[in-house]
Parts: structure tokens; sequence; C-alpha cells
């Protein structure tokens, strides 16, 4: 089966997160086909995840070759965020093809199974172990790297990771990550909005301890993205803000920290349903003298990047959590470290190829792989960046031909 084959059937499985078994089913089929030894590892996200709705059981997919204890691992998600339903049927037009998953990420793992099917038996002859990584649930809660790594965490000593996340076919590799902290408070109104108001406050004088070092990895941000409460106010007046994602907040205007600013005291305030926890809200509903809703019950939320000094011993959320009134209940969403890929290993990989270094903005399941290793790179792969999560996913025909050319390179250069 030619890669743009294989490319298109695997779009045509709607594995959003949770829903990658028949996907991994569909895989496991062609492997068995082919002779390929490999792993179907079945689990329930629920045992990895502190959510309350009820989840399907999922699986990743593991073909481990080779003996080593050093290994090299290339990594794709199975899953893919939602989409309307004609996404999920491939089109090609102006050698192009159109469909979820094309850049994020299903012709890297087209791209990583056609590769087994025709090289297996090549790797296996090289004393090298190689583990190709089939990983479910990357878009909403991790679970299956954090399988992933419980997994692995006992069968490989050293390992040296690939994640083929989307950079602009392969124009780009990432060296690191920016860190980040997802943080939910739950509490009273009046409690929340002092937090918030002491957050605000000493923004600037905190951020500043952590500047822009011109390293690719920006300067650090705070941003209280979201508070919502199931008492509705009706008399309320409305602040205006801009929309934007969290990790570039300077593209936008953050309604509720303008509501903050404006208003000396106020007693309630939720922003839009429809925006945040990883966007700036562009509304937020402010009730300034009612002292009974300061009292109701309430939810909100903070998106926290870091850069590497202030990931360093969690000193950006530590300053944070001071300000963060003891009455909350304060829980992490998700997290990840700041960190940088060592050279030695990024030089390996990028020999004689033109590629630009990058430090991965958003977040991915690199930072979970930091448990095994220090050796990873958290995005090197096929379609467009900017792309990934949009209706107009798509990706150039000869991009799919040329993924797997690129990961025998890897699997050759990677020295393991
Ligand atoms: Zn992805």
């Amino acid at each position: 089966m030619q890669p743009i084959e294989l490319t298109k059937n695997l779009i045509q499985y709607q594995s959003t997160s949770y829903h990658e078994l028949e996907l991994v089913q569909y895989i496991s089929n062609l492997l068995s086909k082919a002779k390929i030894p490999h792993t179907v590892d079945e689990f329930s996200p629920h045992n990895y995840t502190h959510t309350q709705n009820e989840l399907p059981k999922t699986a990743n997919l593991y073909v481990d070759i080779g003996k080593s204890d050093k290994a090299l691992m290339l990594y794709a998600h199975t899953d893919v965020v939602s989409a309307p339903k004609a996404l999920f049927d491939p089109v090609i037009k102006n050698k192009k093809l159109y469909g979820r998953g094309t850049c994020d990420m299903k012709t890297a793992l087209a791209g990583l199974v056609h590769v087994l099917l025709t090289s297996y038996e090549q790797i296996k002859q090289t004393d090298k172990r190689i583990i190709f990584a089939f990983v479910a649930d990357e878009e909403t809660s991790a679970t299956g790297i954090k399988r992933f790594v419980e997994y692995y965490q006992t069968r490989v000593k050293d390992i040296s990771c690939i994640l083929m996340e989307p950079t602009n076919d392969f124009e780009q590799i990432h060296v690191g990550g920016r860190g980040y902290i997802f943080l939910d408070l739950e509490g009273k109104m009046k409690d929340i909005l002092s937090s918030f108001r002491a957050i605000k406050q000493a923004k600037q004088q905190i951020l500043g301890q952590y500047p822009d070092l011109q390293d690719g990895f920006k300067n650090s941000t705070i941003e209280l993205t979201k508070i919502s409460a199931n008492d509705t106010a009706h008399d309320f007046l409305t602040v205006q803000g801009k929309a934007c994602h969290a990790s570039k907040p300077n593209l936008g205007i953050n309604a509720i920290q303008q509501a903050l600013s404006q208003y000396a005291q106020i007693d309630y305030m939720v922003s839009s349903k429809t925006e945040g926890p990883n966007s700036l809200p562009s509304k937020a509903y402010v009730v300034v003298d009612n002292q009974e809703l300061a009292n109701i019950s309430a939810t909100a939320h903070i998106d926290i990047r870091t850069n590497l000094a202030a990931s360093k011993d969690d000193r950006l959320l530590k300053d944070v959590m001071k300000l963060i009134s003891p009455n909350l209940e304060v829980r992490t969403r998700d997290r990840g470290n700041a960190f940088r890929v060592p050279d030695t290993f990024t030089n390996r990989i990028t020999k004689g190829i033109t590629t630009e270094k990058q430090i991965a903005q958003g977040g991915s399941d690199a930072p979970y792989v930091l448990e095994l290793s220090k050796n990873i790179i958290p995005g090197f792969g096929p379609g467009k960046t900017k792309l990934a999560h949009t209706d107009e996913e798509n990706i150039a025909l000869v991009s799919i031909a040329n993924t797997p050319k690129i990961i025998l390179r890897n699997v050759k250069f990677s020295n393991n």
C-alpha cells in the first residue's frame, strides 16, 4: 500500500481522543498480516486522569525492534481533534490531501506504519533498538503517554525520542519546549476575585524576574482565563476584551484583567462561557455592588507559560500559589516543565539537512516522556503547523511520499 492510500485509510477512522481502538486494530491487522510482532496495550483512560466522565477503553500500540538497553522511540499519536464528518472523508485537490489529521498527525502515523511494512526486516538486521509507539489521547488528557511511560519505565534504560508532530514538513525541528501549568480553582466568588486581583497587581513584578532571554523560550506569562458560576446575575456590566490563545496574550486583551483594572470593587464576575480555559476571554460580566453574589460558589482557571528560569524548581508556580486564597481548592489540570534537548542528540538527527531549530510553544506529550529521558525532540514531522486543528487541514502529496524516507534517515542517524 502506498503512503497516500494508507494515510487516507487512517483518516477515515474518526479517532478522536479515547476512540482510537478501531484505528489501532486496523494497524494491528496490517502488522499481523506482515508477521510483524507488536503489542496492543489496552488500557482504561480512567486510571490516568481525574475526569468524572465515562471514558471508553482505548489502546496504544508498540513495535519494539531489537534488544539493546538503548532505544530510539519514534512517536505518533493516534487521536485527532473532533471535526465535521466530511473531514473524515479525505479528498485530493491540487496535489494536496485534505482531511482531519492530514497534519496532526496521521501522515506521520502512516509514514511510520509504512516503514514497518516495507523495512521491518532491514531495521531488525541493524543492532539498533527502535520502538515505534502509536499513542492514544494526546489531544485531551495525555492518558496514552502516561500509560506508555508506565509500561516502558522498567523495559528500557536509555531512550531517545522523536515526536513526529508537524513542523512545516520538517522545515523546523523542535529542540525544546516552553513549559505550561493549567490551574483549576474552586470556591467562593469573593475568594476567586480577591486571588485574581492579587495576581493581577503582582503580575508585572513577578514576570519581570523571568524575562525573555532571546533563547527561543520567550517571556513567561500568567493569564486569568476563565470564571464560571451556576448562579447568574441579571444586572451586570459588560467589559469588552479581545480573545486570543493564552500562550500569546500579547495578541489579545484579557476581559477579566480589564475589568479588574476598571473597577476597584467587584462582587461578581463571570467570563464568556465559550472561551477559555486556554484562551483569553473577550467578555467579562461584572456586578460591582451586590455582596450576596460574593458568596456564591464559582470555578476559575489560570494559564501559566514558563521559560527555563520560571520553570526551574517551579519558581513561577510558587509565586502564583502565594497569591491564591487558602480558602480555594486548587488543582493542576495539566502541566509540563520547560526543557531543552541536549545538542548531541539534535545534531545527530539534523546532520546534513537544513532545518531550523525552534522551541515548541504549545503543549505536547513530550514533558511526560521527560520521566524517561532528556533526549526528546518534541516536534519533527510532516504537515504545516498552522493548519493543525483547522477545517482547512491539508498536506502536500509530496510531503506524504517523503515522510517514510525521513523516518528511515532518522533510524539510520540515531546512532543508538
Ligand atoms: Zn499533535
